[in-house]
C-alpha cells in the first residue's frame, strides 16, 4: 500500500499536558497526517466517495483533539490514529505526527514532537484448552477478542480435539485457529491476550502443561518479530498439526515469511 493523502502542520488549540496551565490555558498543536490507503479508484473516477475527504479529515481531527484530553502527547496522537482508523473503512494505515511548539520545559526549543503510525492488520490466533469446559473456554476467548474496541472477529475454523504433545501426562486438547482484523500493535496485541487467558483462570504452573485457555499469536500481516517475548511466525506453528489443520481450514493461503510458504504447503510436508 503507497498510496497516501497527506495533511501538514494542521494547527489545534487544545488542553494536552500535565501541568494544570495547560489544562486550564491551552495551547497550540501541529498535526501532520499521513494517510494511506488505496486512492486508485478514485484516481480513476474522480470521485470524491472513493477518497477519503481531507477536508472532513481536518474538521474530525480538529473536534476530536479539542474534546479528547490527555496528558501525553504520546496517547494524544494514538487516539488520534485509533480514531480515524475506525472512522474510515477505506483507510489501511495512518502516521500521526502531533507537534506541542510551546513545551513548557523552561528552554529554546522549536518542537517537541511524537510520531506514531496505527494500521489494520490480518491476524491469525491459535487456541487451545485441555481443562474443564473446553469449548466453553474457546467460545469465551473468541467472543472477548470480539468484544475488543480494536479487533474483530473475521472467521473462526471447527474445534478440533488433539492430542497432546510433549512428556506432560494431560487430557486431550480442543483446538481452533481465528482470523481477526486488529489496529493493536503485536505486543498490545499479546498482552490483550494474556488477559483473557488470566480471566479463564489460566495458570502457568508446569510449561507444555494443562491449561484452561491458551491464546497464540500464529501470523501478524507479513511480520516477522524475534523479542524476547515475542516471536512471530510462532516459533512452533510449522511443526504442528493442531495448529496448521484449523489454520488451513479457514486460511490455506496465508503465508509463512520466515518459511515462504503457504500453510497448506507447511501442512501437507507435515504429513
Ligand atoms: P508454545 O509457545 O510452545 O505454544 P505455550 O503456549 O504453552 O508454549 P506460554 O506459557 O503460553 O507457552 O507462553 C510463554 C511465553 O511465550 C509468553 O510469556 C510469551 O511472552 C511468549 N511468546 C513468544 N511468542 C509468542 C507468540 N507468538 N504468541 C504468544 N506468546 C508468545
Ligand atoms: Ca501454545
Ligand atoms: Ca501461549
Amino acid at each position: 500500500m503507497s498510496d497516501y493523502i497527506e495533511i501538514d502542520n494542521l494547527i489545534v488549540f487544545a488542553n494536552h499536558g500535565v501541568f494544570s496551565e495547560e489544562k486550564t490555558m491551552g495551547q497550540r498543536f501541529m498535526i501532520s497526517l499521513k494517510l494511506y490507503a488505496d486512492i486508485c479508484v478514485a484516481a480513476t473516477t474522480d470521485e470524491i466517495s472513493h477518497s477519503i475527504n481531507y477536508g472532513e479529515v481536518c474538521e474530525f481531527v480538529t473536534d476530536f483533539t479539542k474534546t479528547h484530553r490527555a496528558k501525553l502527547i504520546e496517547k494524544a496522537a494514538q487516539d488520534i490514529a485509533y480514531a480515524l482508523l475506525d472512522k474510515y473503512e477505506l483507510l489501511k494505515k495512518v502516521e500521526v505526527q502531533l507537534k506541542k511548539p510551546w513545551a513548557p520545559i523552561g528552554l529554546p526549543l522549536d518542537n517537541v514532537l511524537v510520531n506514531i503510525a496505527r494500521s489494520k492488520n490480518i491476524v491469525y490466533i491459535g487456541l487451545g484448552s485441555n481443562m474443564g469446559d473446553k469449548k466453553a473456554y474457546l467460545d469465551f476467548a473468541i467472543d472477548e477478542i470480539n468484544k475488543h474496541p480494536r479487533c474483530k472477529v473475521l472467521s473462526v475454523s471447527d474445534y478440533i480435539l488433539t492430542k497432546p504433545v510433549g512428556d506432560v501426562v494431560q487430557d486431550d486438547f480442543l483446538n481452533a485457529c481465528a482470523k481477526i482484523e486488529t489496529v493493536l500493535p503485536p505486543d498490545a496485541l499479546l498482552a490483550m491476550l494474556n488477559r483473557i487467558e488470566e480471566q479463564a483462570g489460566r495458570e502457568r504452573i508446569v510449561h507444555w502443561g494443562p491449561r484452561t485457555l491458551d491464546l497464540d499469536i500464529l501470523l501478524y500481516g507479513d511480520e516477522v518479530i524475534d523479542s524476547e517475548k515475542l516471536t512471530i511466525p510462532h516459533k512452533e506453528m510449522a511443526k504442528r498439526a493442531f495448529v496448521l489443520k484449523p489454520l488451513t481450514q479457514i486460511a490455506p493461503y496465508a503465508y509463512h515469511p520466515v518459511k515462504r510458504k503457504y500453510v497448506c504447503e507447511l501442512l501437507e510436508e507435515l504429513q
